[in-house]
């Protein structure tokens, strides 16, 4: 049997969470239920969370390799928001106006949702709803933004978004360089690690049984109409049957035979500062806990941490061939190092500030960047995943949407684009290896290019054609 790791090493999150990282015990021999998940992150919590509220008799179990939240779910930047992964302009583009703004209304009260569930659960989370601002530092930056605020000025969604001058935005944050923002109210920071341990809490308490250290190596669909025809999830300890087998496990499904190409892992890694001093506080205000980010190709997301903290994050870590998923990718030292010195270049005044804690971890990105919420009676299987990054919000959304199809509820929630959305497979290896990496290294250099020359990218290179989302 492998030693049980230290599970409170993997983030800052899952160290702080104030629950015991003690592993549940594993399966110990087949059963059966109701429904069987794969996965304790929040898309798996949610979905045992919403069935169970809508059908207390239900008997749901949920399957996980390691311990509850160790995936993206306990190592995120904690942005409770709602941002789409696949632009308001190309959502526009595929499903037409009134489905984007639906989609889009949706999100932003599924931001409050997750704090309504807290309050209800009694979930000590650190839920601040501060909203968040992105920032144009650069005039390279400024077109993105006066873009983004005509699209949703265009989608009849612009009284959720305000504009804000350099002086506007420094009376919220001072950033070096911010030369403006677009604000918006919908946006909270959690703390996830203590959002989803207790989510986990609170499904145990509703019914649901958790398995942990119980890794699933496939997954069959109901092969006919007799009992033992029921589908599966298979682990070395024992089937789970049930009648419907839910796939929640994101960056990891593309580690099963079936599912390979439908997802890469993409590494988001973070760096948190010490708990900063009131004068330094002080100088870079903040006071809103607003979630910050700019218009960086590369992607950076940052938030101000209940303690007092900075936590920086950022994308550029390298795609590895074959869609492997390794621990050691979590900590890679250039991806790290770039966040700290942004860190720096973002708050100057904070030269000299030590850094406590450094890490990240695999998301799940889709073809097409648009998350799945899916869900086959016939062969009983559902799954909600791809959410490119943004899934703190939109997996409690694929929650309720997966309980409404598993309980074959007709609701505006089963009419979003995402029901039963099928992205396109990634290319075989190793073509899909050397356009990602083409794509990572081509983000970094039109991010250093931009900056140099204070002109934005034209957004017909090579790198954004292939990026376009
Ligand atoms: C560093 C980082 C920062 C991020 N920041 C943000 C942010 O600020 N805001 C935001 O909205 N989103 C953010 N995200 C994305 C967000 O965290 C994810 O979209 C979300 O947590 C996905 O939840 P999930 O339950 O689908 O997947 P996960 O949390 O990854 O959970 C999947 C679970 O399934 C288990 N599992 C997988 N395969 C198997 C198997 N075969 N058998 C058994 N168990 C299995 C895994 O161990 C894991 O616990 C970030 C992600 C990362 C990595």
């Amino acid at each position: 049997m492998d030693p049980i790791k230290d599970y409170a090493r993997y983030s800052f999150w899952l160290e702080t969470c104030g629950d015991d990282l003690t592993p549940r015990p594993r399966l110990d021999g087949s059963v059966e239920f109701d429904v069987a998940i794969l996965g304790a992150g929040f898309s798996g919590l949610w979905t045992a969370y919403y069935l169970l509220r809508r059908d207390p008799s239900l008997r749901v179990a949920v399957l996980e390799r390691e311990i509850a939240g160790f995936g993206a779910s306990g190592r995120n930047g904690g942005w409770c928001s709602a941002g789409f992964p696949v632009s308001p302009a190309e959502l526009e583009r595929r499903y037409g106006a009134d489905a984007t703004r639906d989609l889009l209304l949706t999100m932003i009260d599924a931001v409050d949702e997750v704090g309504r569930v807290a309050a209800v659960e009694d979930l000590d989370v650190q839920y601040v709803k501060g909203g968040t601002l992105r920032l144009a530092i650069g005039p390279h930056q400024l077109p993105a933004i006066e873009r983004a605020r005509q699209t949703y000025e265009r989608l009849g969604l612009g009284e959720h978004y305000t504009a804000l001058d350099a002086d506007e935005t420094a009376r919220r944050v001072r950033v070096a360089g911010a030369l403006a923002a677009l604000y918006s109210p919908n946006c909270a920071v959690v703390h996830p690690g203590r959002l989803v341990r207790g989510l986990a809490r609170a499904v145990e308490r509703h019914g649901a049984t958790i398995y942990e250290q119980t890794p699933v190596t496939d997954y069959v669909p109901r092969a006919g109409a007799g009992p033992e025809d029921l589908p599966r999830l298979v682990t070395p300890y024992g089937d789970v049957r049930a009648r419907t087998v839910v796939l929640a496990g994101e960056a990891y499904l593309s580690q099963l035979p079936r599912l390979r190409r439908q997802l890469i892992p993409v590494y988001s890694l973070i760096v948190l500062t010490e708990p900063l001093s009131e004068s330094q506080w002080a100088e870079i205000g903040w006071e809103g806990r607003e979630t910050v980010s700019s218009q960086r190709y590369s992607v950076d997301y940052l938030s101000r941490t209940a303690d007092g903290r900075i936590a920086f994050g950022g994308r550029g870590a390298p795609y590895h061939l074959g869609s492997r998923i390794e621990d050691t990718f979590d900590r890679h030292q250039p991806t790290h190092g770039m966040l700290r010195d942004l860190t720096l270049r973002w708050f100057p005044m904070l030269q000299g500030i030590r850094f406590t804690h450094a890490w990240g971890g695999p998301l799940g990105a889709p073809r097409d960047w648009m998350p799945t919420t899916s869900y086959d009676p016939a062969g009983g299987v559902a799954t909600a995943r791809g959410y490119t990054g943004q899934g703190v919000s939109t997996t409690n959304l694929a929650g309720r949407i997966l309980a409404d199809l598993i309980t074959g509820a007709d609701t505006p929630l089963t009419h979003l684009p995402t029901v039963n959305h099928h992205s396109p497979d990634w290319e075989p290896e190793p073509l899909r290896w050397l356009g990602v990496r083409y794509v990572q290294s081509g983000y970094l250099r039109l991010d250093r290019e931009a900056e140099r020359t204070g002109r934005p990218p034209t957004g017909t290179s090579l790198t954004e054609r292939l990026g376009a989302h």
